[in-house]
């Protein structure tokens, strides 16, 4: 609770200008920029702390997959140069204290509400105002709310019978206690081979007396190559950290180094192979970009899929399992790859099992293990790493409710609708930091956030200077858009994975390809030219 909600009689709310949703670092950037336009707002946060994603997800082995110079506000020069990363690519808790750091260096939590959920958002007609309510049972009053939700912040446990009756310890990777877990000497099973296993797997295995995989996909990882950052390499970047910023908002996938301008198809065998290796050896995201061509062409993906399978074959000793490891029937890329530290090499062990759920399904959780059709996994814990209700889970878990009465949840009941991914028609003065039909996930996710927040701070700004009370969407130009979203989706290989950027995950969920897929900077360039045209699309009003 905030220092002036402390002393404030009871049942008198602050007259607000805006709700923010989250405290995660879409809601920390978005408060800083409220408090520069002189905006009276408090953010809501269901955790204890701030830092989102990296304060719930605590697994052993949590870890960035986006190199960690790069992986950082680019808003303040001073504070991109006096924080000092100590890795390549930076651990949960190096994430979270960073976000901590932010918090208190721009004395942003007196206004944030922790432990408080965000319940019901309604439009208020008569007022012009959303009426926020909130886990607390309180109800305030403001002009704008900016949902700054998170993509991966609803975390999914899968319907397994039985799975409540299980006697020993239970957790899921995105919801992880805030306490060491030792899991010595236990017989442990990990549901799930996402990224957030690939990263919990080594380290779990290591201390566990016998660990067992249940995999019903295979999934593709690449080695992160992890190291301590050298002095130098930071220093470089922190030389020229305004060029390098420009350059991954100026590139398609939001990092720099990743994108390519070479098809598969123009090079020669040996000089495919090479470029393979060379991102290999290099680790991590790069090898989703590895040709201009992998994700629109089934020739060129299968190749770099070729090219994984020979190194999972190299690592994995035993035939059976670096087979069963080998992902299949889907292209590389059209689920997010994973980068791990160690991951197939885990297989080597002898304490390490991989259980081949696909073929031989779970048939339900007992008290003391999991009987898949294959036989009976006698276990003491039971890790879920499956994943989220991910893009469109964490705002339809809010009641939400827009002009006229319309239900978000009618609203989104065939997959989401929005214009830009930032608002939506119907829903006045409410916007979504990277939500579904913008980029977010497939991009550096902070680069998003920060592209997100400046816009709307910037239409919040055109609002207040010209007297406009309300801002929302045409009907017209969100149907434009989610058009716009399909299509570019569907030019692509990506909806040919049952992944979660296709709501695949979550039995019943609309099949429908959520980010977009066009490019962040083609994206980038749109959100631009539409502010620049008098907010092309809205209707605008006072
Ligand atoms: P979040 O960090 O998810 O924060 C949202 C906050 O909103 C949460 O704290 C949540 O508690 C709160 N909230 C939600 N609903 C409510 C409600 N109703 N009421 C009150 N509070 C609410 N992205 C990358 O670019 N690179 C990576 O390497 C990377 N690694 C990741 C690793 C993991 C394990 C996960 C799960 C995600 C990863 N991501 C990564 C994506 C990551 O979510 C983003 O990078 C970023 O942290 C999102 O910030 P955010 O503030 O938008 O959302
Ligand atoms: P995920 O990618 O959705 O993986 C979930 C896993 O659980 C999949 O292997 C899935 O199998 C399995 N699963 C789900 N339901 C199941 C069921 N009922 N029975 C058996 N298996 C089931 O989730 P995640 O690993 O948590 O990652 C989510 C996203 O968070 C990532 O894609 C990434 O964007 C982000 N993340 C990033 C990092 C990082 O490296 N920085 C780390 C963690 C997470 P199927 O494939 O068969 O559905």
């Amino acid at each position: 609770m905030t220092s002036n909600q402390k002393t404030r009689p009871v049942g008198i709310r602050p007259v607000l200008d805006t709700v923010v949703v989250g405290a995660g670092f879409a809601g920390l950037y978005q408060l800083y920029k409220l408090r520069q336009l002189g905006l009276r707002t408090i953010v809501f946060e269901a955790g204890g702390d701030v830092g989102g994603t990296w304060y719930w997800n605590r697994y052993p082995g949590a870890r960035c997959d986006v190199e960690s110079m790069a992986y950082s506000y680019s808003f303040s020069e001073e504070l991109e140069q006096e924080w000092v990363w100590a890795e390549r690519y930076a651990s949960q808790p190096e994430i979270l204290k960073y976000a901590r750091h932010v918090a208190d260096r721009f004395d942003l939590k007196k206004d944030i509400q922790f432990n408080t959920r965000v319940l019901k958002v309604t439009f208020e007609e008569s007022s012009h105002r959303w009426s926020v309510t909130t886990s607390k049972n309180e109800t305030f009053r403001a002009r704008f709310v900016i949902m700054a939700l998170g993509c991966l912040s609803s975390p999914h446990s899968p319907s397994i019978p039985g799975l409540e009756t299980f006697d020993g310890n239970c957790y899921h990777t995105g919801f992880w206690p805030h306490k060491k877990i030792d899991f010595t000497g236990q017989k442990v099973g990990v549901i799930g081979t996402g990224s957030s296993a690939t990263q919990a797997i080594p380290l779990i295995a290591e201390q566990a007396k016998h660990l067992t995989i249940f995999q019903r996909t295979a999934n593709f990882s690449i080695p992160a190559w992890n190291k301590p950052l050298a002095k130098e390499i930071q220093q470089q970047w922190k030389d020229n950290y305004r060029k390098l910023r420009v350059e991954a908002q100026q590139s398609s996938s939001g990092i720099i180094n990743m994108d390519s301008d070479q098809n598969a198809t123009d090079l020669t065998s040996s000089q495919q192979q090479k470029e393979l290796e060379r991102r290999w050896k290099y680790g991590g995201l790069i090898m989703w970009n590895a040709f201009a061509d992998i994700m629109k062409n089934h020739d060129s993906n299968d190749l770099v899929t070729a090219f994984v399978h020979k190194k999972i074959r190299e690592v994995v000793k035993d035939p059976a399992t670096a087979d069963l490891l080998c992902p299949r029937n889907y292209p590389l890329g059209s689920k997010r790859l994973c980068v791990d530290t160690n991951y197939y090499e885990t297989f080597n062990r002898p304490n390490v099992t991989l259980a081949d759920i696909k073929s031989h399904p779970i048939k339900e959780i007992t008290a003391t293990g999991i009987e898949t059709s294959e036989g009976f996994f006698k276990l003491d814990s039971i890790v879920l790493a499956t994943g989220f209700d991910a893009m469109t889970g964490p705002m339809l878990n809010i009641d939400v409710r827009g002009s006229d009465g319309t239900l978000l949840t009618e609203r989104w009941a065939e997959g989401p609708q929005t214009y830009l991914g930032i608002s939506m028609a119907k829903f006045p003065n409410l916007f979504m930091i990277t939500g579904p039909g913008s980029p977010s996930v497939l991009s550096n996710v902070l680069l998003a956030i920060e592209q997100h927040v400046d816009w709307i701070t910037n239409c919040l700004q055109y609002m207040t200077e010209n007297k406009f009370s309300l801002i929302e969407p045409t009907d017209e130009a969100e149907k434009n858009w989610v058009q716009h979203v399909n299509e570019v989706a569907e030019d692509t290989l990506y909806i040919y994975g049952d992944s979660w950027y296709m709501g695949a995950n979550i039995p019943g969920k609309p099949r429908v390809f959520m980010p977009y897929v066009g490019g962040a900077d083609k994206y980038r360039d749109i959100c631009e030219h539409v502010s620049q045209n008098k907010y092309y699309g809205f209707s605008v009003s006072n």
